[in-house]
């Protein structure tokens, strides 16, 4: 089965009482970049990729589209097989790991529908039908963090993620304090994600004025070299995000000793098939790890949602979608959505979602 035309969309997701708060980002609305895979068979696979904005990660949406419409012309009549196309596309475009997720997720969905299952079961196999989910809160005062942990928790949620940084380390200690004194001898797990904003003396003061709060600090400072120079000197748990570009980046961080888990994007590193050689490498290592994308929608949700269900469910960290962030879904009667701060995984073939492709108006591009 070939490819044998290529769709590129784009539609605004916007984001339900905005803006979405984060160290160095503020979010109003989204701008996605969805692709159409057609194959020579005439089944059709869907695939996504959506930056939070050009300042989260090196990537941006504008990017994503161009660098889909350079490798596009020359994927047509390549084998509807993910390593093939990984290796197709690396020898069109050096780098751009967040525009060949795209290509990637719409190949897998394609694949999972030619085959009659689903993309869990491609990878390998689903654990549960059900994943964990967790939330993130945003950055936001003591108060209001406190007030949404104990939403949060009575509506089922294993695990919350405080947004901390970009503004005095202060005011983080306390939210974390506060969102303890809610969640304490309930089982909810905590994170702290600073999202590169604080420096390694706001993460060291952090950890020692909260020592006997049990948060993991996620990617708390901009650089692998940060976290290097902290980890001797923390208490608390340390978990590589933003800085996990690529498989080798994750095979370094795992093999050094450097994390003790990540906050994973399947789009960040390229889509699902490298995506499941990271959650191996995890494995071997006993290293706990979440299945997450930096928003989107439906089909970026069911995306993670598969590939969070093949992790050892000790080792999965949960799922986080942008769902409860945005408005609307793409398929209404299949979209992905958080239940109890849970998921159920789709079923069905490919992806198990059929979206409304008249919500995305006109293609930016065909091939
Ligand atoms: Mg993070």
């Amino acid at each position: 089965m070939k490819i044998a035309e290529i769709h590129i969309y784009q539609h605004d997701l916007p984001v339900k009482n905005g803006p979405y708060t984060m160290a160095k980002a503020q979010v109003w609305a989204l701008d996605t970049t969805l692709v159409k895979m057609v194959s020579d068979t005439g089944l059709i696979g869907w695939g996504e990729t959506c930056p939070v904005g050009p300042t989260y990660a090196e990537s941006h949406a504008g990017g994503a589209r161009a660098a889909l419409m350079q490798m596009a012309p020359d994927l047509i009549g390549t084998e509807v097989a993910p390593l093939t196309l990984h290796r197709a596309m690396d020898g069109l475009l050096n780098g751009h790991n967040y525009a060949k997720a795209a290509i990637d997720i719409a190949a897998h969905d394609l694949l999972g529908k030619h085959l009659g299952v689903s993309v869990s079961e491609l990878l390998g196999g689903a654990a549960t039908n059900r994943v964990p989910s967790y939330y993130a809160t945003g950055v936001g005062t003591p108060d209001d963090i406190a007030r949404l942990a104990r939403d949060k928790m009575a509506e089922g949620y294993p695990r919350l993620q405080i947004k901390v940084g970009g503004r005095p380390v202060e005011i983080d200690v306390e939210v974390i304090r506060k969102v303890w004194e809610v969640v304490q001898g309930s089982g909810m797990r905590l994170a702290a994600d600073g999202n590169r904003g604080w420096t390694t003396r706001d993460a060291l003061r952090v950890s020692r004025e909260c020592p006997d709060v049990p948060f993991i600090m996620e990617q708390p400072c901009n650089t692998i070299e940060d976290l290097q120079k902290i980890r001797p000197q923390i208490t608390h748990g340390l978990y590589m995000d933003e800085s996990s570009t690529s498989l080798n980046t994750v095979i370094t961080a795992a093999g050094t000793g450097l994390v003790d888990g990540f906050g994973m994007k399947v789009t960040r590193i390229g889509g699902l098939h490298p995506m499941r050689a990271f959650r191996d490498i995890c494995e071997a290592r006993n290293l706990p790890h979440t299945c997450d994308d930096s928003w989107g929608g439906d089909i970026i949700a069911a995306a993670c949602t598969h590939i969070g269900a093949t992790v050892r469910p000790d080792l999965l960290e949960g799922v986080w979608l942008a769902a409860p962030y945005i408005q609307g879904h793409y398929d209404t009667a299949n979209g992905i959505r958080v239940e109890g701060g849970h998921i159920a995984v789709p079923t069905g073939p490919g992806l198990g979602i059929t979206p409304d492709e008249t919500l995305f108006g006109p293609p930016v591009a065909e091939f």
